[in-house]
């Protein structure tokens, strides 16, 4: 109880100069904050502890000066991945290309033409920015975007198919993650939902037999996160086209990660191109803008002008409008597509997707003597070699093999380094393998390479 009773009151430690400095830098009701939670936590650690000594002022001060630069510190933060998850949903998905900073700064900070049609002087359509540029792209006729896929694949079905039946393989009733399920969102968008084949096997006869006068739609969904092996069956786009035709019914695809540049040639499993799925002539192709597009978080709908053009018009788009952000940054990064070279030397994803081997190592060693360089040797860093994952339910199964930073440091078990790492002024989020602290290189942007340096300055 004497020790309880040593805890210095409020008032008193606002005067100390060590909390007067902090005082300057900080809004009084925000440092009182700080001041309450540290003196809480000590009078919590005195009745815990029987060996509980009261720290020195200064050691007070200086955990009111951590509590306030916490409670401060903006929540989303820049985060290095080192996990070799590519496109990692909970990591924010694609970076952007540098070369689209300008551009976001252009339009952030001033107004913008986003709904006014210069020429003509009169209001104009957000879509029309990126439009023409998506049917250059694409082959499409027509082009909208929205917020994200999900809200692309509910207001194409919502304007196609509200009250009628859509035709669905049930190798292909898909759940994406964060509970983006395939029959929910058709629930949702007032469709209805047929199933047809089974788990393993689709077969042309199967859409066939489902045709009814209330079906509005056939609708092939990407597997994106999983793949079937062994005995299976499935119809594809183009004969799905074709059966569309046989009945006079449009067909969509839900290609979700959606490819405009084949990655077969780098190493990687063949995936048709949204450019193959307009060339098969599927009538509405929905994908996201942050996975193998590596743009920002967007939902991207293409195709025949006929079927997007209820879409334009419906009152749902409002709901899942595109914001001027996304839309500067989006069509920043589909500019870049017009030179498929530019495309994979300068949007990350694509960067990340195709660099050798080699090129990893490289870099490996320039990281480590980088690091070597700068840091004590209780320090150590090797490079191992290990496998990185594309991520964001694109190409399940791919290995890319990789080049990795295992960290050891005197004094922390690995688990202990990755957990002060991660939660660090600028945090580091990498793996524990076989006993190691593993950093991907893959993954570990040029630009994160200083702040890994940073983080790893301030353990020792
Ligand atoms: C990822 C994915 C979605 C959801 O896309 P978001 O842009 O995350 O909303 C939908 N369908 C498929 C097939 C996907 O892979």
């Amino acid at each position: 109880m004497s020790v309880l009773k040593n805890i210095p009151k409020v008032d008193k430690v606002l005067v100390w100069p060590g909390v007067q400095a902090i005082l300057i830098a900080y809004p009084r009701p925000v440092v009182l904050k700080g001041v309450r939670t540290v003196l809480d936590s000590l009078r919590r650690e005195a009745m815990e502890g029987t060996s509980f000594v009261l720290p020195p002022v200064e050691t007070i001060a200086s955990r009111i000066a951590a509590a306030v630069e916490r409670d401060t510190s903006l929540s989303l933060k820049r985060v290095v991945n080192g996990t070799g998850v590519v496109i990692h949903t909970n990591l924010g998905r694609s970076p952007l290309p540098e070369k689209v900073r300008e551009q976001l700064d252009r339009i952030a900070y001033g107004y913008s033409n986003l709904e006014f049609d210069l020429e003509a002087g009169e209001r104009g359509s957000r879509y029309s920015h990126v439009e023409e540029l998506l049917c250059e792209l694409t082959g499409a006729e027509a082009a909208l975007v929205v917020n994200n896929n999900a809200a692309a694949v509910m207001l194409a079905l919502a304007a196609m198919a509200v009250g009628k039946e859509v035709v669905v393989s049930r190798g292909e009733l898909v759940e994406i993650g964060g509970s983006f399920r395939i029959p929910d969102i058709m629930g949702q968008s007032g469709a209805l939902l047929r199933e047809v084949g089974t788990t393993n096997r689709t077969h042309p006869d199967d859409y066939r037999a489902a045709v009814t006068t209330e079906t509005a739609l056939f609708l092939k969904v990407h597997a994106s996160n999983f793949a079937t092996i062994g005995f299976t069956a499935e119809v594809t786009a183009p004969r799905l086209v074709e059966l569309g035709r046989d009945y006079g019914l449009p067909v969509m695809a839900d290609v979700g990660s959606g490819n405009l540049i084949d990655l077969a040639r780098f190493g990687m499993g063949s995936e048709p191109t949204i450019q193959e799925f307009v060339r098969a002539g599927i009538d509405v192709v929905t994908f996201s803008g942050d996975k193998l597009l590596g743009g920002p978080q967007a939902g991207l709908i293409v195709g025949r002008k006929a079927c997007l053009d209820p879409m334009k018009k419906h009152p749902l788009l409002r709901a899942f409008r595109i914001d001027k952000l996304t839309l500067a940054a989006l069509e920043g990064t589909l500019a870049l597509y017009r030179d498929e070279r530019q495309a994979l030397a300068s949007i990350p994803t694509l960067r990340m997707l195709t660099v050798t081997s080699a090129e990893l190592a490289g870099k490996g060693r320039r990281v480590i003597r980088l690091l070597r360089r700068n840091l004590p040797a209780a320090v150590e860093v090797t490079l191992v070699k290990g496998v990185s994952q594309v991520g964001g339910g694109a190409l399940p199964g791919q290995e890319l093999p990789t080049f990795l930073l295992a960290i050891r440091m005197a004094g922390l078990s690995p688990q202990e380094l990755e957990a002060r790492l991660r939660t660090g002024a600028v945090p580091v989020v990498g793996r524990i393998a076989k006993g190691e602290f593993l950093l991907d290189l893959r993954t570990i942007l040029d630009a994160d390479v200083p702040l890994l340096l940073a983080a790893l300055k301030a353990l020792v």
